[in-house]
């Protein structure tokens, strides 16, 4: 099997969307834009052994892959439509390929992104997604638009990927639900549409509660106070916090891929509603503050956020 037949076989099928004009198989893809909309555009590589370890299947690599990304997009406030793939294969091993293949597939199929072009070489494992969202014109989640007043929020629970990795590094059995929360997260998608009308300022979870949201308030020039009493958290992490008040796994853990992002207080009712519509819990845990930095209530221990060097 040549590069050629790799593609067509694992990384080719047929595109519904019908903006695509171009996708897999000439030289570059071609898409066409709707008038009054904007490209969104991000990239995420996930490499063996920094990401994942060498035991995690090849279908929750394809998975976390794609969720990466399309997390990302999500806290624009964008709606994805295309990706692109980059793959580096130590072999070529055709039961992993169909896994990561079929998975894939799967989940781009879901949420209704096209695979429009790529490039596969030899190298250790290593997956790079481009991926292409749409904006309406200026109405882009940012980082930089919280003010003072507004409240600190964030999606679902916080630190059950990371209470999973700490598991993992200490020789315990994480549950289902939490290895779950780590190899394959669920993108926000649904709830950065709607937040597009409501926030003042968003970003995905991914380094970190108290590393990412600190990105949101040096881009808008604000400081916040948060409580971690009221971080949202699973009922296996309140029992291991409430044995030894480390609460640096939601504060520092990451990979939660969840959306922390600030709102007007006048916007309070219209989340409630959002957080019907989309199945998803919103959790008011601080408020932002002129005064600069991120103050932390309730917790002055030890914490690391993720360094990427
Ligand atoms: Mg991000």
């Amino acid at each position: 099997m040549n590069e050629f037949d790799l593609i067509r076989e694992y990384f080719t099928w047929p595109i519904k969307d019908p903006s695509v004009a171009l996708g897999v198989g000439d030289d570059a893809a071609l898409f066409s834009l709707e008038q009054g909309y904007q490209l969104v555009t991000t990239t995420d590589t996930l490499v063996e052994g920094v990401h994942f370890s060498a035991s995690t299947p090849a279908k929750d690599i394809a998975h976390k892959s794609l969720a990466v990304n399309l997390s990302d997009i999500a806290a624009m406030g964008a709606k994805a439509k295309y990706f692109t793939l980059a793959i580096s294969l130590p072999k070529l091993d055709q039961s992993w390929l169909k896994e990561f293949s079929d998975s894939l597939r799967q989940l781009s199929g879901y949420y209704k992104v096209s695979l429009i072009g790529g490039d596969t070489t030899r190298g250790s494992l290593t997956i790079t997604i481009n991926m292409f969202g749409i904006v309406e014109f200026s109405k882009a989640l940012t980082r930089s638009g919280a003010r003072p007043g507004d409240g600190v929020y964030v999606s679902g629970t916080i630190g059950d990927a990371g209470f999973c990795f700490w598991k993992l590094g200490n020789g315990l059995v994480p549950s289902n639900q939490e290895l779950k929360r780590l190899n394959c997260p669920t993108p926000k998608i649904e709830l950065g549409l709607e937040l597009k009308n409501l926030a003042s300022a968003c970003i995905d979870i991914s380094d970190g509660l108290e590393q990412d949201l600190t990105h949101i308030l040096k881009a808008s020039s604000v400081g916040a106070i948060i409580e971690v009493e009221k971080i949202p958290i699973s009922e296996a992490l309140y029992v291991h916090i409430k044995d030894t008040n480390n609460w640096s796994i939601p504060l520092c853990g990451g990979d939660d891929y969840e959306l922390c992002f600030t709102a007007p207080e006048d916007n309070e009712e219209a989340l409630k509603m959002v957080s019907e519509s989309c199945n998803v819990n919103i959790t008011k845990i601080g408020v932002v503050s002129e005064s600069l930095g991120l103050q932390i209530e309730g917790f002055d221990g030890p914490r690391k956020s993720y360094q990427h060097f």
